[in-house]
């Protein structure tokens, strides 16, 4: 098996696929890998798994029914190789859907959105859940739990927001 990317996600996805299948290389972009130190060690110490850094992935081989291999460029010195294997773990991160909010909500400089305990986001008003939030882990479970909360939340800022115009026309 190959994976390509060597961040947190790659090196967790290697030592998963180390556990179940006879050898997995990790081909990184750049010439260090920017997985955590732990992710790293332990990957390391599997003799099942090779890392290759400073590999910038090319091309995707097949037979017409399946994945052969695939061809990577050595970034050092732009010599192309070839790495035969039955499948390949693309683990290069995932960018937030959020350029079309402009400036209009906060953002991190991830392009994630972030929001309080209540899925409030820096509008008041305007909630959001999920993947596309600051949400530490990107997870079914977890981005359903937030949908609850943004809805409680929202449910919650409706109920006060009307509350509070009652008592403005009562005034
Ligand atoms: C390869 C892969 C494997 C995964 N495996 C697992 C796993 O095994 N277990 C697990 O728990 N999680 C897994 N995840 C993570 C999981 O898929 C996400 O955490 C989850 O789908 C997040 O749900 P979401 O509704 O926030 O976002 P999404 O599922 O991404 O849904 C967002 C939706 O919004 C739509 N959208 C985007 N922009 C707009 C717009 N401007 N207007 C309207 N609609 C828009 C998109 O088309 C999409 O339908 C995996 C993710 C990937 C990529």
């Amino acid at each position: 098996m190959a994976v390509i990317g060597g961040g947190n996600s790659g090196i967790e996805a290697a030592i998963d696929l180390a556990g179940i299948v006879e050898h997995v290389t990790v081909l990184e972009f750049a010439d260090t890998l920017r997985a955590d130190e732990v992710l790293q060690r332990k990957a390391r110490s599997m003799a099942n798994i090779d890392i290759i850094s400073s590999a910038m992935t090319t091309e995707v081989l097949g037979d017409g029914n399946r994945v052969t291999g695939l061809t990577w460029e050595d970034r050092t010195n732009g010599q192309l190789n070839q790495l035969n294997v039955a499948g390949i773990f693309v683990q290069i991160g995932l960018m937030p859907n959020t350029e079309w909010l402009g400036d209009s909500i906060a953002l991190t400089d991830r392009g994630e959105i972030p929001v309080d305990n209540r899925g409030q986001t820096s509008v008041p008003g305007v909630f959001a859940a999920g993947d596309v939030t600051d949400a530490a882990y990107k997870q079914i479970i977890i981005a359903m739990g937030s949908g609850a909360t943004a809805s409680l939340g929202a449910f919650d800022h409706l109920i006060r927001s009307s509350a509070d115009q009652e008592l403005e026309a009562v005034a």
